[in-house]
């Protein structure tokens, strides 16, 4: 088994520790800021860390390919919900296992293989802000559902790869070229969301996974082919959430994620990394920050309680965060612990989020309003009685017509299962023992 000592020998990329972080005001990165190392990374270490190398970890990875791995008789669990799951996970793990002769694991350690990089002159592309529009205008066209564009910040660049099939760290090389970075956002499926954490509602990020790796290759294609350069990552390279804060495509949330305005936290983010010159976007408040400071939502949701219920702060609760960072910061060994045993992955903290909403309804954008204003408080007691967080029974969607959450909408299709009702129970009892913590101490 590998040792950490022998992980760590890469050569961190250079940075200035005292830059000031523009993506947000709230965050701040002080002098003792690292680089992050992806063997770090929960997923990493539950294939080097003694703590979390195991036979459920295992089986869990394993479940990704041999769906009857973790069937069993529980809502969400069904040999058809991991069918319905690990569909779209089969593009992304073709695409990982193309060059992995090469120890390449594209899209999840390493940037996605061009194919055949066509050698041209670059082509006059018109002034930044043109590039910046018509780029904007082929991603969405290839598929994303946002885009942003900020400059390229060495800091969240990882400081060294992971390769999982060696278990060794290898080192990151990014082009000095590179200027710009590219941030393309992709929603999640509502109701699939609403279903977590069952294999059924996990759906939502294998789709999402699918459909963000081809929307990435494409448009890197397309700027390859005016002769810049393109490198397109997703889970490899670099750190997504400074980036589409700093490119204006959220604000940041307790839970830990980027808050969009028009998607709330259900989103995940690609990047393209430049040298075409393009205008930059700048970063947006709508409220969100206000709003974690007084909603727990996404805490008192949490299963494993890995969500923070205090203020941004630099502690970090293991070597998976990034140190020297003022923030809100997630535990992520209780969290991942929590997806190994259940068998897929959760969103709940994405699910109960009062900005997950259908964005295109009234009640919405009422919502959505109200946040922003010092109505909040009110907004989240109101938001508190619609049930709109509340988990939708993952059976719902295979009767739903196109799987439309209006459909699932029904009471009767509210997660009422008795096994389900059990785990409602104790995170109720986990909240009312934090609660009376928080009396005491105040
Ligand atoms: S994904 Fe689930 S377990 Fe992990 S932090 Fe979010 S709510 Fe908690
Ligand atoms: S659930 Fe509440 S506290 Fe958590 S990210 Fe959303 S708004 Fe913030």
């Amino acid at each position: 088994m590998a040792s950490e000592n022998k992980l760590l020998f890469a050569r961190p990329p250079a940075h200035d520790a005292g830059q000031k972080f523009e993506g947000s005001e709230n965050i701040e990165v002080t002098p003792d800021f690292e680089g992050f190392h992806q063997h770090n990374d929960m997923f990493s270490r539950g294939f080097w860390d003694p703590r979390f190398r195991n036979k459920v970890t295992m089986r869990f990875f394993k479940s990704f390919v041999k769906p009857t791995e973790r069937v069993r008789d529980e809502p969400g669990f069904s040999q058809q919900d991991f069918a319905l799951r690990n569909g779209p996970w089969a593009v992304t793990e073709m695409l990982a296992e193309m060059h992995k002769d090469r120890d390449r694991r594209d899209g999840f350690t390493d940037d996605f293989t061009p194919h055949l990089p066509p050698k041209v002159d670059p082509a006059d592309i018109g002034s930044p802000s043109t590039a910046a529009r018509h780029v904007k205008k082929v991603a969405k066209l290839y598929g994303a559902d946002l885009v942003g564009i900020t400059k390229y910040d060495p800091r969240w660049t990882y400081r060294s790869k992971f390769s999982a099939r060696k278990v060794v760290s290898k080192p990151v090389e990014v082009p000095p070229e590179i200027t710009n970075v590219i941030v393309l956002g992709k929603s999640m499926d509502y109701g699939l969301v609403r279903m977590s954490p069952t294999a059924t509602g996990s759906t939502s990020a294998a789709a999402g996974y699918a459909e963000d790796a081809i929307t990435l290759l494409a448009l890197a294609q397309y700027i390859r082919s005016l002769g810049y350069i393109a490198i397109a990552n997703q889970n490899d390279t670099n750190l997504a959430i400074p980036y589409a804060l700093q490119a204006g495509l959220g604000e940041y949330g307790r839970n830990g994620l980027v808050i969009t305005r028009d998607y709330g936290p259900r989103v995940r983010f690609g990047r393209i990394l430049t040298n075409m010159p393009m205008a930059h976007d700048t970063p947006v408040s709508f409220g969100v920050e206000k709003t974690c400071e007084i909603c727990r939502r996404c805490a008192n949701n949490c299963p494993p309680q890995a969500i923070d219920h205090g203020p941004p702060s630099t502690y970090t609760f293991n070597q998976s965060n990034a140190k020297g960072i003022r923030k809100w910061t997630t535990d992520g060994e209780k969290c991942f612990k929590f997806w190994v045993m259940k068998g897929s992955d959760c969103a709940n903290c994405i699910r109960s989020c009062p900005y997950n909403k259908d964005h295109g309804k009234l009640w919405s954008k009422v919502m959505m309003w109200m946040l922003r204003t010092p109505l909040r408080k009110l907004a989240l007691v109101m938001d508190d009685k619609t049930r709109l967080h509340d988990q939708i029974k993952p059976s719902s969607w295979w009767r739903s017509e196109n799987g439309k959450y209006a459909v699932l909408e029904r009471a009767k299709d509210h997660a009422l299962d008795p096994k389900l009702k059990g785990q409602q129970d104790k995170l109720k009892a986990v909240r009312d023992a934090q609660k009376a913590k928080e009396a005491d101490a105040g």
